[in-house]
């Protein structure tokens, strides 16, 4: 290999020097993101919640698939591995271990870049693959290293398992062994339960969603936006797949995901259908199905955790009208009477409330109360929004991801 840039290190380069003008922190000013939050939240709610992002929730939240096995076989198991666990007060089918951290992260003189989505998971504790290597300068095999985010957060300490050049040019296979990370979370999906199909990670506030929807044997549901489908197996579960569940998603390879997803949970019930719901009724018919789930591609600015935030205001704008477009549908595709949840993984007002508030006002729908309140009513915070029954989860009150949750009923 020669010492002129290949194509491949070019689009690294390209790619560190895009993440560095956002090298503005998550409470960042010239995105506008601050201000749009802030001006519903207030600056200091505002301050609070965006800082929380930078960390991950305190506690990693599993789904136990209680269609393949039982809540007290997988906190047995998850034990003999050494995992402390705790069963969730809330959901029966949901358990949790604590993400252990923040730690001290020595500064080594040599330093691997990678990539925001790379760091996010080695802030965890994962190791680090070539392909998410954007810088990684003098780096020989051995070499104990610092691994940095684009911004230049440290995020691991851990040693170089090939050079930097090398690092720079694979296509796949290990770089870095993590050795100490900010934050320490169970590697889930490598654990055998996990293979098996006995448990999904999922976050609470996801699982709530599912729980929310209630739904019942021979219900048919349609899941608007599925994939991977998290939630489309929890409902399957819920209902012991005595359901009709349409899962649908613009996305071919995502549903893909949903199907080998359904087939290592057990889940015998959901039909998958490739197309755009914002036109479903124009092939499943209008007024079909007693309840319906709406989770759109939102912002997901409650995502955590984050080394920094890359969307912009007008990507929220710009989000919420697409989500009003798939609302339009999900009301022409339920029954009269029947339900709708909305939810997102995101905070901004425009998003969550402001849709609900145009969805009331157009629509023939009517927010109905919550069954599990484990956030909070969006009116406790937005003291101008008069939305009681929506739920809300704020990453720096609820230790969760930011999240909303919306329960609709058609009249
Ligand atoms: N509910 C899922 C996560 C959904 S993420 C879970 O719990 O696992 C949002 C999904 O919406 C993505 O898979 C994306 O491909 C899909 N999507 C985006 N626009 C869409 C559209 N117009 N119609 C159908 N699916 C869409």
């Amino acid at each position: 290999m020669g010492s002129n840039p290949t194509p491949r290190t070019e689009v690294r380069e390209k790619q560190f020097k895009e993440s560095m003008t956002h090298m503005n922190s998550l409470h960042c000013t010239d995105n506008g993101l601050f201000s749009a939050l802030s001006r519903w939240f207030g600056e200091r709610f505002t301050k609070y919640m965006l800082e929380s992002l930078s960390y991950p929730s305190s506690r990693y939240y599993i789904r136990v698939n209680t269609l393949k096995t039982t809540v007290d076989y997988v906190i047995d198991e998850l034990r003999r591995i050494g995992l402390e666990v705790f069963r969730s007060s809330f959901l029966p089918e949901a358990v949790a271990t604590p993400i252990r951290g923040p730690f001290k992260i020595s500064i080594h003189a040599k330093k691997v870049v990678v990539d925001k989505f790379t760091a996010e998971s080695v802030m965890l504790g994962a190791d680090v693959y070539s392909p998410g290597v954007i810088r990684a300068k003098n780096i020989g095999e051995g070499d104990l290293v610092t691994v940095v985010a684009p911004n230049g957060r440290p995020v691991a300490e851990g040693v170089a398992l090939i050079s930097g050049s090398e690092m720079l040019h694979r296509k796949e296979g290990l770089a870095v062994k993590t050795l100490k990370s900010l934050f320490k979370a169970p590697k889930i999906r490598a654990l055998k339960l996990f293979t098996e199909g006995a448990i999904y990670d999922q976050s609470l506030p996801a699982m709530i969603t599912s729980r929310i929807l209630d739904p019942k044997p021979g219900e048919v549901i349609i899941d608007m936006c599925a994939a991977p489908g998290g939630k489309t197996t929890h409902i399957a579960q819920l209902t012991e797949n005595r359901a009709t569940i349409i899962a649908v998603d613009r996305s071919k390879n995502r549903l893909a995901k949903l199907e080998e997803n359904c087939r290592r949970l057990n889940v015998t019930c959901v039909k998958t259908l490739v197309h755009d719901s914002r036109y479903l009724s124009e092939v499943i018919g209008e007024n079909y199905a007693d309840k319906v789930l709406l989770d759109p591609p939102c912002t997901a600015l409650g995502v955590r955790p984050k080394v920094f935030e890359k969307r912009k205001a007008k990507d929220i704008v710009a989000t919420a009208e697409y989500q009003r477009q798939l609302l339009r549908e999900a009301v022409k595709l339920v029954k009269r009477g029947g339900i709708i949840v909305y939810s997102t993984c995101t905070l901004s007002v425009e998003e969550n409330e402001l849709n609900i508030i145009y969805a009331l006002r157009k629509m023939r729908l009517k927010l109905v109360k919550q069954e599990r309140m484990i956030g909070m009513p969006s009116s406790t915070v937005l003291k101008n929004i008069p939305l009681g029954y929506t739920q809300r989860f704020f990453p720096h009150i609820h230790e969760t991801p930011g999240y909303f949750i919306a329960k609709l009923v058609k009249t």
